[in-house]
């Protein structure tokens, strides 16, 4: 199918694109990679009256390095590049093992962190991967009647981003404009791992993790998100609860994983069933939570 009829504006600018959005006259959609939003364009999914194309915005597409040592993505940074980028292998190893699972090169090449944070689809990985990882997202529109100053831009916790399936905190005037995740420390490891049925597919679930560990190897910190195991991205906050203040053996980590898998919500449809997921869940948090021990061990050495 073609898409319905659109305008189409190339911002040449973050101004350009934020005025695009501001003008309410017509309903008016970001377009970044466009892996998600042509196909839904074409299915009539979704019917824009506009398209304002990020591309040609440069600002948005810079990954830059913050004086802690944590890198700031802009929205339009490629999945590619979190794949094959040494910076980001080396500050946040999590992001680059993550994204070698998340469709096929050519869609890694043009799909974009931002554009995969604001589609807000249970079933992607990074929005998973940048809960695990504390990201701080950053926000932006055009000044409202009334504001002051050209522009309005605020952050919040990625923890707070998601409000549902394929729907978040972004207003409709308002881009994503980049990601803020801290660097790896001492005495932390992280590990991502899927089931899908083919290489490339989307999950049928997946599973990140991160944990601290202290000098006598106690837990410090953990955290562990979920691909495809609720309405949205979500943080599990009890099974990484249960980790911290005991040392990562096979018994806690097992436990850890059963609570994980007992508190999670994942959906059936027609390519898993809720308890086949549950199951997926259990085996791939042991299986995340054991190397993240392991590399953490190996980071603290
Ligand atoms: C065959 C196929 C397989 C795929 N498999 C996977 C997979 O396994 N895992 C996975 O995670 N994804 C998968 N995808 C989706 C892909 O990763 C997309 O790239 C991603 O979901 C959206 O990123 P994008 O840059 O292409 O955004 P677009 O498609 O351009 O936009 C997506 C949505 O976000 C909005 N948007 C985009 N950027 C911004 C911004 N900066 N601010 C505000 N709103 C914005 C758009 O308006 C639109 O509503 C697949 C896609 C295809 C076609």
């Amino acid at each position: 199918m073609k898409p319905p009829p659109f305008e189409y504006v190339a911002a040449a600018d973050l101004d350009e694109a934020l005025e695009a959005l501001a003008d309410t006259s017509l309903e008016t959609r970001p377009l970044a990679g466009g892996q998600s939003l042509v196909p839904m364009l074409n299915f009539r999914l979704a019917a824009p009256e506009r398209l304002v194309d990020l591309n040609g915005v440069e600002e948005l597409g810079r990954v830059e390095e913050m004086k802690d040592g944590g890198l700031r993505l802009g929205a339009m940074t490629r999945v590619r590049q979190l794949e094959r980028d040494p910076l980001i292998a080396q500050r946040v190893p999590l992001l680059a093992e993550a994204a070698g699972f998340i469709a096929h090169p050519q869609i890694r090449s043009r799909g974009t962190v931002g554009g995969s944070v604001a589609h807000a689809d249970p079933a992607a990985e990074l929005p998973a991967v940048l809960l695990t990882l504390g990201a701080q997202v950053h926000i932006a529109r055009r000044s409202r009647a009334g504001e002051s100053g050209p522009r309005v831009a605020r952050q919040l916790d990625m923890s707070e981003f998601f409000l549902g399936p394929f729907f978040s905190v972004l207003e409709p005037d308002e881009i994503l404009t980049a990601i803020e995740v801290p660097a790896a420390v001492p005495g932390e490891g992280s590990a991502f791992d899927e089931v899908a049925r083919r290489r490339g597919d989307y999950a049928l679930a997946g599973v990140a993790a991160r944990i601290r560990l202290d000098s006598d190897g106690t837990c410090r910190e953990a955290a562990i998100s979920l691909v495809n195991g609720g309405s949205t991205p979500c943080l599990m906050e009890e099974a990484a609860q249960a980790l911290v203040g005991a040392k990562p053996t096979p018994d806690a980590i097992a436990s850890a994983a059963a609570v994980c898998a007992g508190t999670s919500e994942p959906a059936a449809d027609m390519h898993a069933s809720e308890n086949y997921r549950r199951h997926l869940i259990r085996v791939l948090t042991e299986r995340v939570l054991s190397r993240a021990a392991a590399r953490s061990r190996q980071s603290a050495a």
